[in-house]
């Protein structure tokens, strides 16, 4: 058998997506269920032996889904469940079903119809979420460059406004911006659009006290699927309460450090996994989320 194990240098968590399309081309004898979050370099999945191209083939379309939603956890995270998050249309359409459940695994509040052109959006003024699950609040888009040009009686009905942004943007251009909001629409609540590249750890931790969410126009590969061959059974679990992993040889009931219960991570398939809706997978990830570290903390027991 084969153990599928992720990688990723520029994220501390990832969020497990993608295993419905594991189901459909091998055996899976245990895996992490969807919405979950692990660490890097932790199991996802321990599989039946099969072709080797069709291994890699399978990871390479898994790698894509649980890049997506660890860019979205990862940015759950960082603002905080109190803000949103979302991914624009035109970034997931060459795969759109996967990649939309893979967004809910990450946590995502909505998906953006974008149309892919910012005009047809700012001319008409308001824009609709498809497949919004957490977040049916209507909420305005716009260029940067044409903030001062929305119509004021359309924009007093929104929850926020959407600002694409098409180069880096400091947290002084975020401060204006918002200014700009409050002044002209009395609005304060802007969601920024733009780029993955842009976001990293340090812009967020200061942006987050200055928009009210984040709209992904791109995502990045940031996770990698490696395999090994392996032969004996593996336990994976999280303490519900000091949230460390312990990966063991044998089965563990409670936590040896607090005694607490133990969250079993890698489970035995069963149908009802891939079934959840999006707000199900969304549920799962949101609970999954307030027991993960800063820092990547695994205990090994029996190795
Ligand atoms: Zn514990």
């Amino acid at each position: 058998m084969k153990l599928i194990i992720a990688r990723s240098r520029r994220n501390d968590i990832i969020a497990i997506s993608g295993m419905w399309s594991l189901k459909d081309k091998m055996k899976i004898l245990k895996m992490v269920p969807d919405g979950f979050i692990i660490y890097p370099n932790e199991i996802i999945s321990i599989v039946d032996d099969i072709k080797l191209d069709e291994l890699i083939k399978s990871i390479k379309n898994i790698e894509k889904m649980i890049s997506l939603s660890t860019t979205i956890a990862r940015l759950r995270r960082e603002l905080g469940l109190d803000k949103r998050v979302f991914i624009c249309l035109s970034s997931i359409l060459d795969s759109f079903e996967d990649l939309a459940r893979a967004a809910y695994c990450g946590g995502v509040d909505g998906i953006l119809n974008d149309l892919r052109s910012v005009e047809v959006i700012a001319k008409d003024s308001t824009i609709q979420f498809i497949n919004t699950e957490g977040d049916d609040r209507q909420y305005v888009a716009v260029r940067v460059d044409e903030l001062s040009k929305l119509d004021q009686d359309q924009v007093r009905k929104v929850h926020g406004i959407i600002i694409y942004l098409y180069s880096r943007p400091s947290i002084s251009l975020l401060r204006y911006l918002r200014e700009r909001c409050i002044i002209l629409y009395g609005k304060s609540r802007i969601i920024i659009a733009l780029p993955h590249i842009y976001l990293s750890y340090n812009f967020l931790r200061k942006a987050k006290d200055v928009i009210y969410g984040v709209a992904l126009t791109s995502f990045g590969l940031l996770v990698k699927l490696d395999y090994v061959d392996y032969d004996k059974d593996i336990f994976m679990y999280r303490c519900s309460e000091c949230r460390r992993d312990l990966i063991s040889s044998s089965s563990i009931r409670k936590c040896p450090r607090c005694g607490q219960r133990l969250i079993e991570l890698l489970k035995e398939p069963s149908d009802r996994y891939f079934k959840y809706t999006a707000r199900e997978l969304k549920y799962i990830f949101t609970n999954m989320l307030k027991i993960v570290e800063k820092g990547v903390v695994v205990d090994y027991y029996g190795y």
